[in-house]
């Protein structure tokens, strides 16, 4: 395992000892993005696109700036192709809105998973049920893999939307997006990746994965909240309108019409979230001093010891892929005769802080016939000691509750 241990130091939420198995649902902020913003906010803090003065040329250099290092980061071809959102959500819900509501009419169908986020799940169904179009699902193994051959048999002309994990927030299981937006392509269809636990732990590059929508938020991988971002091919951006109106977004706007700003500003209606692109960007240069592939092959390792110790632990059942292929750092559980929160709120008094619930994805937990699970997520500052504390957290669960 690549020795991360040193990071821990960056993070100063984690200086109280906390054994924080929370990152999927956000993480931790290292010095150098805390400083980066509180820098920025202290000496170059202005309104972007609009002054003619020196801050604000300044501010607009490190906003746009903070595009072009994204656009590095996940390999786009054109700054352009990066658009800065609210998050991941937010980004989702601009490419179902945006072009959904001008692509998709009866007769056609929006085909996502059973492993969705509720993110990547309630705005296709809004979306279908303006327009006509039907929502279907690919099912997943019960080795909770995406099935692929049910993939296959479900595609065909009437699919226009492939909307696909890139990584399951619940099962940790990766899916092939390369093959899916292939085969998709093949159709006709256009694919949208939630890569909302994919970007920040896997090295992405958003060609090689050959889909027309990627969606991301910096909270999760080490920025702050308020940012997320929409990757889109040019040509697939081209086919979208405005999500929202508003300053910024527009080219000329009359009492009764309007005409749009360029790709990408056309889909950043008001203020930008200026700040916090500053320490979105502070957090690749931070991801990128370790290397995506360090950053995987760490969650990764701390995955198979997690799973080794786990299966010894009495009563613990893995909701998710049991082996390490195609899979990253999250780890649902479920404990028998033991709700979720009961686990967790265990694990509190250790000190180890894991996610209960249905971690937005009820769908999800109904296939797997549960309805909460317990979830210990891995990052860049967690050790071998924190999946140590883990398991002698659930083994006490396990005691106090009579679980043999
Ligand atoms: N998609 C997945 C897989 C997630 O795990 C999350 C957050 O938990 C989201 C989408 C939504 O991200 P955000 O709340 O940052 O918009």
């Amino acid at each position: 395992m690549n020795d991360l241990s040193h990071l821990k130091a960056d993070f100063p939420v984690l200086e109280n000892g906390v054994h924080f198995l929370d990152s999927a649902s956000s993480s931790q902020k290292p010095i150098p993005v805390l400083e980066a913003m509180d820098r920025f906010a202290r000496g170059s803090y202005a309104n972007v696109h609009r002054g003619a003065y020196k801050l604000s040329v300044a501010a607009t250099e490190a906003y746009e700036g903070a595009r072009r290092r994204v656009a590095e980061f996940v390999g786009a071809d054109d700054d352009r192709e990066i658009v800065f959102t609210r998050g991941a959500t937010t980004a989702i819900n601009t490419v179902a809105f945006g072009w959904g509501l001008e692509n998709l009419e009866e007769g056609d169908r929006i085909l996502a998973t059973e492993m969705e986020h509720h993110a990547n799940l309630v705005p296709w169904q809004m979306v279908a049920r303006r327009t006509g179009a039907v929502l279907d699902h690919v099912p997943i193994t019960d080795e909770c893999r995406l099935d692929m051959d049910a993939f296959e048999k479900k595609m065909g002309p009437d699919v226009k939307m492939v909307a696909v994990t890139g990584m399951s927030n619940v099962l940790g299981t990766i899916p092939d997006i390369a093959a899916i937006s292939r085969i998709a392509h093949r159709h006709g269809a256009r694919v949208l990746v939630d890569a909302a636990q994919r970007v920040p732990h896997l090295p992405v590059d958003v060609t090689e994965m050959g889909a027309d929508f990627v969606a991301f938020s910096s909270h999760k991988m080490l920025g702050p909240t308020g940012i997320g971002v929409l990757w889109g091919r040019m040509e697939a951006l081209e086919e979208m309108e405005p999500f929202e109106g508003g300053g910024e977004m527009i080219s000329d706007v009359t009492l009764h019409t309007a005409t749009w700003a360029g790709i990408p500003h056309r889909f950043e209606a008001g203020t930008p979230p200026i700040i916090e692109a500053v320490g979105l960007h502070a957090a690749i240069d931070y991801l990128d001093s370790i290397g995506m592939e360090k950053v995987f092959d760490h969650d990764k390792a701390l995955t198979a010891i997690a799973l080794e110790r786990l299966g010894d632990v009495p009563g613990l059942a893995i909701q998710g892929p049991k082996d390490l292929e195609d899979r990253g750092g999250v780890i649902s559980m479920d404990m028998k005769g033991i709700h979720a929160h009961d686990v967790a709120t265990i694990l509190d008094e250790e000190g180890v802080a894991v996610r209960a619930g249905h971690h937005c994805a009820k769908p999800l937990m109904r296939r797997l016939g549960v309805t909460a699970t317990a979830r210990a997520s891995f990052y860049v500052y967690n050790t071998e000691a924190d999946v140590d504390a883990l398991v002698s957290g659930l083994r006490r669960a396990g005691e106090l509750f009579g679980v043999r």
